[in-house]
C-alpha cells in the first residue's frame, strides 16, 4: 500500500471535498459530495474513478452530489447509521464500532454529534489525517443545529484527543471569519495573532487555509480552549466548567 495522494477541492460557495487516491491500487475516495460536477471534473483531469464516498452528515451541501456520483462511477457510499434515512444513496451505514479500510488504510469512525445528531468524523490513524466535516473547523466549530452544547463539547474534545501531529481537513473554508472572532476572545494569544495574519494572506491569494493540525488548533481555537484562564476571565467565567464556557463561546459566535 502506498501513501495517499490528497486533493483539497473547493466546491460551492465555501465547502471542501477531499479526494484521496492510492496509486498502487488505483483506488480513489472522496470525503463528502458537495458538487458532483466539481468532483467529476477533478477526477477526469487526473484520470481517476471514484470507488468510495465517505459522508460526514446529512446536510445538502455535503450530500447533494451523491446520487449523480454513485450513478456515474458505481461508487460505494458510506455514512452515519443514525442519518441513514436522510442520506440519499447510502450503501453502508456505520457507527463508532465499524472498522473501515480504504485501499489498505484503516479508518476509525468517531461519532461526533452536535451539528447534527448523527455526524461522524473519519480518522485515518496510519496516515495521521482526520476529516472533521462540520464538527471542528480551523479556529472554530460547527453550529449546533440538532444537539446541545454539552454534546458538541464532547465531540470536539474527542477530536482534540487525537495525536498532536494529526492533520485536520474540515468541511468549510471558514477560517478567516473564525480568526476574527477568535481574536476578540484571545487578543493576546501570539500564536493566534500570527495565524490570523497568515490566514488573511492565504485568503487574499485565493489559497486554502487547510490542513491544520490538532496541536495547532489546541493552541489557537477558542472552542478547544474553554479551560484557558484568560478566556474564562475575559468572559467573566473563572472556574466555570469547560462545557459552560464552550456554550457561551458558541452563543457569542452566533451573534458575531
Ligand atoms: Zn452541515
Ligand atoms: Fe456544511
Amino acid at each position: 500500500m502506498g501513501a495517499l495522494e490528497i486533493v483539497l477541492l473547493p466546491c460551492l460557495a465555501d465547502n471542501y471535498c477531499v479526494i484521496l487516491h492510492e496509486p498502487e491500487s488505483g483506488k480513489t475516495a472522496a470525503i463528502d459530495a458537495p458538487s458532483a460536477a466539481a468532483i467529476k471534473a477533478a477526477l477526469a483531469e487526473r484520470g481517476w474513478r471514484l470507488n468510495e464516498l465517505f459522508i460526514t452528515h446529512h446536510h445538502t451541501d455535503h450530500t447533494g452530489g451523491i446520487e449523480e456520483l454513485k450513478a456515474f462511477y458505481g461508487a460505494n457510499v458510506t455514512g452515519p447509521e443514525a442519518e441513514a434515512d436522510r442520506i440519499p444513496g447510502l450503501t453502508r451505514a456505520v457507527t463508532e464500532k465499524s472498522a473501515l479500510v480504504f485501499a489498505g488504510h484503516p479508518i476509525q469512525v468517531l461519532e461526533t454529534p452536535g451539528h447534527t445528531l448523527g455526524h461522524v468524523t473519519y480518522y485515518f490513524p496510519d496516515d495521521g489525517i482526520v476529516f472533521t466535516g462540520d464538527t471542528l473547523f480551523s479556529l472554530g466549530c460547527g453550529k449546533i443545529f440538532e444537539g446541545d452544547p454539552e454534546m458538541m463539547w464532547d465531540s470536539v474534545s474527542k477530536i482534540a484527543a487525537l495525536p498532536d501531529k494529526t492533520n485536520i481537513y474540515c468541511g468549510h473554508e471558514y477560517t478567516l471569519n473564525n480568526a476574527r472572532f477568535a481574536l476578540t476572545i484571545e487578543p493576546e494569544n501570539e500564536i493566534l495573532k500570527k495565524r490570523a495574519a497568515d490566514v488573511e494572506a492565504l485568503r487574499a491569494a485565493g489559497k486554502p487555509t487547510l490542513p491544520t493540525t490538532i496541536e495547532f488548533e489546541k493552541a489557537t481555537n477558542p472552542f478547544l480552549r474553554p479551560k484557558s484562564r484568560s478566556i474564562q476571565a475575559r468572559l467573566g467565567m473563572l472556574g466555570a466548567p469547560a462545557s459552560e464556557v464552550f456554550a457561551r463561546l458558541r452563543q457569542l459566535k452566533n451573534k458575531a
